[in-house]
Protein backbone atom coordinates (compact mmCIF):
# COMPACT_ATOMS: atom_id res chain seq x y z
CA UNK A 1 0.00 0.00 0.00
CA UNK A 2 2.92 2.35 0.97
CA UNK A 3 4.37 1.49 -2.23
CA UNK A 4 1.58 2.61 -4.00
CA UNK A 5 1.18 5.76 -2.02
CA UNK A 6 4.35 6.83 -3.05
CA UNK A 7 4.09 6.46 -7.06
CA UNK A 8 1.25 8.79 -6.44
CA UNK A 9 2.67 11.58 -4.83
CA UNK A 10 5.60 11.24 -6.81
CA UNK A 11 3.77 10.93 -10.29
CA UNK A 12 1.83 14.41 -9.25
CA UNK A 13 4.93 16.16 -8.17
CA UNK A 14 6.89 15.18 -11.66
CA UNK A 15 3.83 15.88 -13.83
CA UNK A 16 4.87 18.01 -16.69
CA UNK A 17 3.73 21.30 -16.97
CA UNK A 18 1.74 21.81 -19.98
CA UNK A 19 -1.09 23.82 -20.74
CA UNK A 20 -1.95 24.98 -17.28
CA UNK A 21 -5.33 26.09 -18.59
CA UNK A 22 -5.66 22.22 -18.48
CA UNK A 23 -5.07 21.86 -14.03
CA UNK A 24 -7.96 20.17 -12.78
CA UNK A 25 -9.23 22.44 -10.38
CA UNK A 26 -12.58 21.16 -9.16
CA UNK A 27 -14.60 17.57 -9.32
CA UNK A 28 -18.20 17.55 -8.40
CA UNK A 29 -19.88 14.35 -8.35
CA UNK A 30 -24.26 14.33 -8.43
CA UNK A 31 -26.82 11.61 -9.92
CA UNK A 32 -29.90 11.98 -11.67
CA UNK A 33 -32.82 9.02 -11.49
CA UNK A 34 -34.33 9.80 -14.84
CA UNK A 35 -38.04 8.63 -14.84
CA UNK A 36 -39.06 6.30 -17.49
CA UNK A 37 -42.76 6.58 -19.60
CA UNK A 38 -43.66 3.08 -18.70
CA UNK A 39 -42.40 0.29 -16.60
CA UNK A 40 -40.22 -2.01 -18.03
CA UNK A 41 -38.32 -5.13 -17.80
CA UNK A 42 -36.12 -7.94 -18.62
CA UNK A 43 -34.93 -11.33 -17.57
CA UNK A 44 -32.83 -9.62 -14.59
CA UNK A 45 -34.89 -7.14 -13.35
CA UNK A 46 -38.16 -4.10 -13.59
CA UNK A 47 -37.38 -0.66 -14.29
CA UNK A 48 -38.96 2.40 -13.72
CA UNK A 49 -36.25 5.11 -13.73
CA UNK A 50 -32.41 4.99 -14.98
CA UNK A 51 -30.28 6.50 -12.60
CA UNK A 52 -27.24 8.48 -14.37
CA UNK A 53 -24.21 9.14 -12.16
CA UNK A 54 -22.48 12.24 -13.25
CA UNK A 55 -18.92 13.45 -12.36
CA UNK A 56 -18.15 17.56 -13.68
CA UNK A 57 -14.48 17.89 -13.83
CA UNK A 58 -13.24 21.69 -13.98
CA UNK A 59 -10.39 23.17 -15.22
CA UNK A 60 -8.39 26.29 -14.70
CA UNK A 61 -9.06 27.74 -18.35
CA UNK A 62 -13.11 27.63 -16.95
CA UNK A 63 -14.11 24.29 -18.82
CA UNK A 64 -16.16 21.48 -17.86
CA UNK A 65 -16.16 18.41 -18.54
CA UNK A 66 -18.49 15.88 -18.13
CA UNK A 67 -18.67 11.88 -17.58
CA UNK A 68 -21.53 9.85 -17.02
CA UNK A 69 -22.63 6.26 -16.56
CA UNK A 70 -26.10 4.95 -16.15
CA UNK A 71 -27.29 2.20 -13.18
CA UNK A 72 -30.50 0.74 -12.28
CA UNK A 73 -29.52 1.77 -8.38
CA UNK A 74 -25.96 2.20 -6.67
CA UNK A 75 -25.45 5.18 -7.87
CA UNK A 76 -23.41 6.85 -4.53
CA UNK A 77 -21.40 3.58 -4.64
CA UNK A 78 -19.74 5.10 -7.78
CA UNK A 79 -19.79 8.69 -6.70
CA UNK A 80 -18.03 7.47 -3.56
CA UNK A 81 -14.99 6.07 -5.38
CA UNK A 82 -14.60 9.21 -7.47
CA UNK A 83 -15.19 11.58 -4.48
CA UNK A 84 -12.90 9.52 -1.79
CA UNK A 85 -10.19 7.70 -4.23
CA UNK A 86 -9.81 9.67 -7.35
CA UNK A 87 -10.66 13.34 -6.55
CA UNK A 88 -7.62 13.85 -4.47
CA UNK A 89 -5.22 12.00 -7.26
CA UNK A 90 -7.46 14.15 -9.96
CA UNK A 91 -7.26 17.52 -8.23
CA UNK A 92 -3.81 19.59 -9.38
CA UNK A 93 -3.27 16.92 -12.29
CA UNK A 94 -3.17 18.09 -15.98
CA UNK A 95 -6.83 17.14 -17.77
CA UNK A 96 -4.68 16.31 -20.81
CA UNK A 97 -2.88 13.36 -19.70
CA UNK A 98 -5.23 10.92 -20.48
CA UNK A 99 -3.36 7.51 -20.53
CA UNK A 100 -1.06 8.65 -17.67
CA UNK A 101 -4.48 9.45 -15.57
CA UNK A 102 -5.84 6.17 -16.61
CA UNK A 103 -3.31 4.27 -15.42
CA UNK A 104 -2.72 6.22 -12.66
CA UNK A 105 -6.23 5.66 -11.03
CA UNK A 106 -6.27 2.15 -12.32
CA UNK A 107 -3.26 1.25 -10.19
CA UNK A 108 -4.97 2.81 -6.94
CA UNK A 109 -5.49 0.51 -4.22
CA UNK A 110 -9.27 0.56 -5.11
CA UNK A 111 -7.92 -1.93 -7.73
CA UNK A 112 -8.23 -4.55 -5.33
CA UNK A 113 -11.33 -4.51 -4.21
CA UNK A 114 -12.85 -3.37 -8.00
CA UNK A 115 -10.80 -4.36 -10.99
CA UNK A 116 -14.28 -4.98 -12.49
CA UNK A 117 -17.74 -3.32 -11.57
CA UNK A 118 -18.37 -0.29 -9.32
CA UNK A 119 -14.24 0.80 -9.49
CA UNK A 120 -13.76 0.43 -13.30
CA UNK A 121 -17.34 1.99 -13.29
CA UNK A 122 -15.86 5.05 -11.39
CA UNK A 123 -12.55 5.39 -13.66
CA UNK A 124 -14.94 5.49 -16.78
CA UNK A 125 -16.83 7.96 -15.29
CA UNK A 126 -13.36 10.13 -15.01
CA UNK A 127 -12.23 8.93 -18.52
CA UNK A 128 -14.87 10.34 -20.15
CA UNK A 129 -14.93 13.75 -18.46
CA UNK A 130 -11.45 14.01 -19.44
CA UNK A 131 -12.20 12.97 -23.38
CA UNK A 132 -14.98 15.44 -23.12
CA UNK A 133 -12.62 17.84 -22.09
CA UNK A 134 -10.11 17.54 -24.78
CA UNK A 135 -12.85 17.50 -27.31
CA UNK A 136 -13.97 20.76 -26.29
CA UNK A 137 -10.51 21.97 -25.79
CA UNK A 138 -10.17 21.12 -29.41
CA UNK A 139 -12.90 22.92 -30.45
CA UNK A 140 -14.60 19.82 -32.23
CA UNK A 141 -17.00 16.64 -31.39
CA UNK A 142 -15.04 13.74 -29.86
CA UNK A 143 -15.72 11.62 -33.27
CA UNK A 144 -14.06 14.33 -35.13
CA UNK A 145 -11.21 14.51 -32.96
CA UNK A 146 -11.11 10.99 -32.85
CA UNK A 147 -10.59 10.77 -36.74
CA UNK A 148 -14.42 9.15 -37.03
CA UNK A 149 -16.49 8.78 -40.55
CA UNK A 150 -18.84 12.00 -40.99
CA UNK A 151 -21.89 9.26 -41.76
CA UNK A 152 -24.82 9.12 -40.53
CA UNK A 153 -24.73 6.07 -37.58
CA UNK A 154 -27.81 3.00 -37.82
CA UNK A 155 -29.34 2.29 -34.99
CA UNK A 156 -31.23 -1.04 -33.67
CA UNK A 157 -34.13 -0.48 -31.24
CA UNK A 158 -34.21 -2.22 -28.41
CA UNK A 159 -37.43 -0.60 -26.66
CA UNK A 160 -40.11 -2.70 -27.90
CA UNK A 161 -39.58 -6.30 -26.87
CA UNK A 162 -39.19 -6.46 -23.13
CA UNK A 163 -40.10 -8.88 -21.45
CA UNK A 164 -42.89 -7.65 -19.12
CA UNK A 165 -44.69 -7.45 -22.10
CA UNK A 166 -47.50 -9.34 -23.54
CA UNK A 167 -46.97 -11.30 -27.07
CA UNK A 168 -49.85 -9.34 -28.35
CA UNK A 169 -48.10 -5.81 -26.90
CA UNK A 170 -44.85 -7.09 -28.06
CA UNK A 171 -45.93 -7.63 -31.22
CA UNK A 172 -47.57 -3.76 -31.47
CA UNK A 173 -44.94 -2.32 -30.00
CA UNK A 174 -42.20 -3.70 -32.47
CA UNK A 175 -44.10 -2.90 -35.19
CA UNK A 176 -44.63 0.34 -34.34
CA UNK A 177 -40.56 0.55 -34.28
CA UNK A 178 -41.10 -0.60 -38.24
CA UNK A 179 -43.23 1.82 -39.07
CA UNK A 180 -40.83 4.48 -37.49
CA UNK A 181 -38.10 3.38 -39.91
CA UNK A 182 -36.09 0.64 -37.36
CA UNK A 183 -34.98 -2.21 -39.66
CA UNK A 184 -33.24 -3.52 -36.54
CA UNK A 185 -35.04 -4.74 -33.69
CA UNK A 186 -34.54 -6.51 -30.14
CA UNK A 187 -36.73 -8.97 -28.38
CA UNK A 188 -36.03 -9.87 -25.25
CA UNK A 189 -35.92 -13.61 -23.87
CA UNK A 190 -35.28 -15.66 -21.04
CA UNK A 191 -38.10 -16.56 -18.97
CA UNK A 192 -38.29 -19.53 -16.85
CA UNK A 193 -40.43 -21.59 -19.31
CA UNK A 194 -38.11 -21.63 -22.48
CA UNK A 195 -41.49 -22.76 -24.66
CA UNK A 196 -43.25 -19.37 -23.80
CA UNK A 197 -40.00 -17.53 -25.34
CA UNK A 198 -39.76 -19.87 -28.22
CA UNK A 199 -43.40 -19.10 -28.95
CA UNK A 200 -42.82 -15.55 -28.59
CA UNK A 201 -40.14 -15.56 -30.96
CA UNK A 202 -42.09 -17.11 -33.74
CA UNK A 203 -44.83 -14.71 -33.08
CA UNK A 204 -42.53 -11.91 -33.74
CA UNK A 205 -40.75 -12.93 -36.78
CA UNK A 206 -44.46 -13.95 -38.22
CA UNK A 207 -45.67 -10.40 -37.48
CA UNK A 208 -43.23 -8.46 -38.60
CA UNK A 209 -41.96 -10.08 -42.07
CA UNK A 210 -38.88 -11.97 -43.51
CA UNK A 211 -37.56 -8.74 -44.20
CA UNK A 212 -36.53 -6.63 -40.83
CA UNK A 213 -33.32 -7.89 -39.21
CA UNK A 214 -34.30 -9.40 -35.51
CA UNK A 215 -32.14 -10.04 -32.50
CA UNK A 216 -32.78 -11.50 -29.10
CA UNK A 217 -31.36 -11.30 -25.35
CA UNK A 218 -32.03 -13.71 -22.39
CA UNK A 219 -29.98 -11.51 -20.23
CA UNK A 220 -27.77 -14.22 -18.65
CA UNK A 221 -30.80 -15.90 -17.14
CA UNK A 222 -30.62 -19.76 -18.93
CA UNK A 223 -28.03 -22.51 -18.44
CA UNK A 224 -26.11 -23.63 -21.48
CA UNK A 225 -28.71 -26.62 -21.56
CA UNK A 226 -31.55 -24.28 -21.98
CA UNK A 227 -29.80 -21.95 -24.35
CA UNK A 228 -28.56 -24.58 -26.47
CA UNK A 229 -32.37 -26.31 -26.71
CA UNK A 230 -33.19 -22.83 -28.35
CA UNK A 231 -31.07 -22.87 -31.22
CA UNK A 232 -32.71 -24.55 -33.50
CA UNK A 233 -35.72 -22.13 -32.91
CA UNK A 234 -33.70 -19.26 -33.04
CA UNK A 235 -32.32 -20.09 -36.30
CA UNK A 236 -36.01 -20.66 -37.69
CA UNK A 237 -37.08 -17.39 -36.69
CA UNK A 238 -34.00 -15.88 -38.82
CA UNK A 239 -32.22 -14.33 -35.59
CA UNK A 240 -29.27 -12.20 -36.53
CA UNK A 241 -28.21 -12.33 -32.81
CA UNK A 242 -28.33 -14.19 -29.59
CA UNK A 243 -27.29 -11.73 -26.66
CA UNK A 244 -26.27 -12.93 -23.25
CA UNK A 245 -27.52 -16.62 -23.73
CA UNK A 246 -25.73 -17.82 -19.80
CA UNK A 247 -23.91 -16.09 -17.52
CA UNK A 248 -21.35 -13.51 -18.81
CA UNK A 249 -18.35 -14.88 -17.07
CA UNK A 250 -18.92 -18.45 -18.77
CA UNK A 251 -15.90 -18.23 -21.67
CA UNK A 252 -16.95 -21.83 -22.40
CA UNK A 253 -20.60 -22.01 -22.88
CA UNK A 254 -20.27 -19.09 -25.32
CA UNK A 255 -17.93 -21.13 -27.01
CA UNK A 256 -20.00 -23.93 -27.32
CA UNK A 257 -22.91 -22.19 -28.29
CA UNK A 258 -21.32 -20.21 -30.70
CA UNK A 259 -19.89 -23.22 -32.48
CA UNK A 260 -23.59 -24.97 -32.44
CA UNK A 261 -25.19 -21.57 -33.42
CA UNK A 262 -26.05 -20.63 -37.34
CA UNK A 263 -26.36 -16.94 -36.09
CA UNK A 264 -23.59 -14.97 -33.74
CA UNK A 265 -23.74 -15.37 -30.13
CA UNK A 266 -23.42 -10.96 -28.69
CA UNK A 267 -22.04 -10.11 -25.33
CA UNK A 268 -20.04 -7.66 -23.60
CA UNK A 269 -21.97 -5.40 -21.35
CA UNK A 270 -21.26 -7.08 -18.63
CA UNK A 271 -17.33 -7.33 -19.41
CA UNK A 272 -15.41 -4.96 -18.09
CA UNK A 273 -11.64 -5.27 -18.93
CA UNK A 274 -10.20 -5.06 -22.37
CA UNK A 275 -8.42 -8.86 -20.95
CA UNK A 276 -11.99 -10.29 -20.62
CA UNK A 277 -13.10 -9.38 -23.91
CA UNK A 278 -9.60 -10.61 -25.17
CA UNK A 279 -9.89 -14.55 -23.80
CA UNK A 280 -13.49 -14.54 -25.73
CA UNK A 281 -12.03 -13.07 -28.70
CA UNK A 282 -8.93 -15.59 -28.97
CA UNK A 283 -11.78 -18.60 -27.75
CA UNK A 284 -14.08 -17.62 -30.89
CA UNK A 285 -17.14 -17.31 -28.00
CA UNK A 286 -18.64 -14.39 -29.70
CA UNK A 287 -19.24 -12.92 -33.00
CA UNK A 288 -20.78 -9.31 -31.89
CA UNK A 289 -19.01 -7.56 -28.84
CA UNK A 290 -21.09 -5.09 -27.35
CA UNK A 291 -18.62 -3.13 -25.42
CA UNK A 292 -19.89 0.07 -23.55
CA UNK A 293 -18.30 2.98 -22.68
CA UNK A 294 -19.93 2.87 -19.06
CA UNK A 295 -18.77 -0.60 -18.35
CA UNK A 296 -15.33 -0.67 -19.58
CA UNK A 297 -12.77 2.00 -18.61
CA UNK A 298 -14.12 5.11 -20.85
CA UNK A 299 -13.38 5.73 -24.23
CA UNK A 300 -9.60 4.98 -23.47
CA UNK A 301 -9.94 1.10 -22.99
CA UNK A 302 -13.07 1.43 -25.64
CA UNK A 303 -11.18 2.50 -28.16
CA UNK A 304 -8.56 -0.22 -27.56
CA UNK A 305 -11.25 -3.66 -27.17
CA UNK A 306 -13.02 -2.21 -30.29
CA UNK A 307 -9.91 -2.22 -32.27
CA UNK A 308 -8.73 -5.49 -30.79
CA UNK A 309 -12.64 -6.85 -32.25
CA UNK A 310 -12.53 -5.36 -35.20
CA UNK A 311 -9.13 -6.62 -36.21
CA UNK A 312 -10.59 -10.16 -35.70
CA UNK A 313 -13.26 -9.52 -38.20
CA UNK A 314 -15.73 -9.55 -35.33
CA UNK A 315 -18.97 -6.98 -35.40
CA UNK A 316 -18.54 -4.03 -32.34
CA UNK A 317 -21.93 -3.02 -31.80
CA UNK A 318 -21.83 -1.20 -28.19
CA UNK A 319 -24.40 -1.52 -25.41
CA UNK A 320 -26.07 1.94 -24.83
CA UNK A 321 -25.34 2.25 -20.68
CA UNK A 322 -24.56 5.71 -21.76
CA UNK A 323 -28.46 5.76 -23.62
CA UNK A 324 -25.89 5.94 -26.34
CA UNK A 325 -24.51 9.96 -25.70
CA UNK A 326 -21.09 9.17 -25.90
CA UNK A 327 -21.23 5.62 -28.39
CA UNK A 328 -22.82 7.99 -31.20
CA UNK A 329 -19.26 9.21 -30.77
CA UNK A 330 -16.89 6.21 -30.58
CA UNK A 331 -19.10 4.37 -33.37
CA UNK A 332 -16.98 4.46 -36.71
CA UNK A 333 -13.91 5.41 -35.80
CA UNK A 334 -11.94 2.77 -35.86
CA UNK A 335 -11.84 0.25 -38.95
CA UNK A 336 -14.20 -2.43 -39.88
CA UNK A 337 -15.49 -4.06 -42.59
CA UNK A 338 -18.97 -3.82 -41.26
CA UNK A 339 -21.03 -0.64 -41.27
CA UNK A 340 -21.28 0.73 -37.62
CA UNK A 341 -24.19 -0.03 -35.85
CA UNK A 342 -25.73 2.03 -32.74
CA UNK A 343 -28.10 0.46 -29.62
CA UNK A 344 -30.81 3.29 -29.59
CA UNK A 345 -32.55 3.56 -26.15
CA UNK A 346 -34.13 6.95 -25.72
CA UNK A 347 -34.73 6.88 -21.99
CA UNK A 348 -32.61 9.81 -21.39
CA UNK A 349 -32.80 12.08 -24.09
CA UNK A 350 -34.24 15.24 -21.98
CA UNK A 351 -30.82 14.90 -19.51
CA UNK A 352 -28.65 16.63 -21.77
CA UNK A 353 -28.19 19.47 -23.12
CA UNK A 354 -27.42 17.76 -26.51
CA UNK A 355 -29.88 15.57 -27.19
CA UNK A 356 -28.88 12.42 -30.21
CA UNK A 357 -30.70 13.35 -33.39
CA UNK A 358 -32.03 10.28 -34.98
CA UNK A 359 -33.75 10.32 -38.14
CA UNK A 360 -35.24 7.18 -39.74
CA UNK A 361 -33.43 4.59 -37.41
CA UNK A 362 -30.11 6.78 -38.32
CA UNK A 363 -28.21 8.94 -35.61
CA UNK A 364 -26.52 12.19 -37.30
CA UNK A 365 -23.04 12.93 -35.89
CA UNK A 366 -23.14 15.70 -32.98
CA UNK A 367 -21.72 18.96 -34.03
CA UNK A 368 -21.36 20.71 -30.72
CA UNK A 369 -17.56 20.71 -29.25
CA UNK A 370 -17.37 17.51 -26.46
CA UNK A 371 -18.97 14.41 -25.82
CA UNK A 372 -22.39 15.28 -25.90
CA UNK A 373 -22.16 14.54 -21.97
CA UNK A 374 -22.91 17.76 -20.45
CA UNK A 375 -26.16 17.37 -18.17
CA UNK A 376 -29.31 20.10 -18.87
CA UNK A 377 -29.69 22.64 -15.73
CA UNK A 378 -33.28 22.12 -15.85
CA UNK A 379 -32.89 17.98 -15.58
CA UNK A 380 -30.68 18.46 -12.57
CA UNK A 381 -33.28 20.67 -11.34
CA UNK A 382 -35.84 18.13 -11.77
CA UNK A 383 -34.06 14.32 -10.96
CA UNK A 384 -31.37 14.78 -8.83
CA UNK A 385 -31.20 12.34 -6.00
CA UNK A 386 -30.30 14.23 -2.83
CA UNK A 387 -27.64 12.94 -0.64
CA UNK A 388 -25.89 11.59 -3.87
CA UNK A 389 -22.29 13.58 -4.82
CA UNK A 390 -20.05 16.37 -3.00
CA UNK A 391 -17.78 18.75 -4.56
CA UNK A 392 -14.07 18.33 -4.25
CA UNK A 393 -11.64 21.28 -4.94
CA UNK A 394 -8.40 22.70 -3.77
CA UNK A 395 -4.62 21.40 -4.30
CA UNK A 396 -4.13 17.94 -4.82
CA UNK A 397 -3.53 16.14 -1.93
CA UNK A 398 -2.17 12.67 -1.01
CA UNK A 399 -4.67 10.13 -1.13
CA UNK A 400 -5.43 9.75 2.60
CA UNK A 401 -8.42 6.80 2.23
CA UNK A 402 -6.24 4.53 0.42
MG1 LIG B 1 -28.50 -6.92 -23.35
Amino acid sequence: MEHTQGLLSSSLADLTPGDEGAVITSIETYALAVPLAKTLADATTRLTAWTVPVVEIRTADGRVGTGISGVHNGAELLTQVIDRYYAPALLGASAEDIAGTWKRLYWLPTHWIGRAGVVHMALSMVDIALWDLAAQRAGIPLWRLLGGTAGDIETYNTDGGWLNLSKTDVVRDLGALADQGWRRLKVKIGKPDWREDADRVRAVRHAIGPDLTLMCDANQRWDFSTANRMLPVLAEAGMDWFEEPVHADDVIAHQRLQAAAAFDIAAGESLYTYHAFANFIAADALRVIQVDVTRVGGVTEWLQIARHAAANGLRVVPHAGDMMQVHQHLAGTFLSETEPLLEFIPWTQDAFVHRSVIRDGYAKRPQEPGASTAIAPAAREQWQLKDVGRVSSGAGRRCGPC
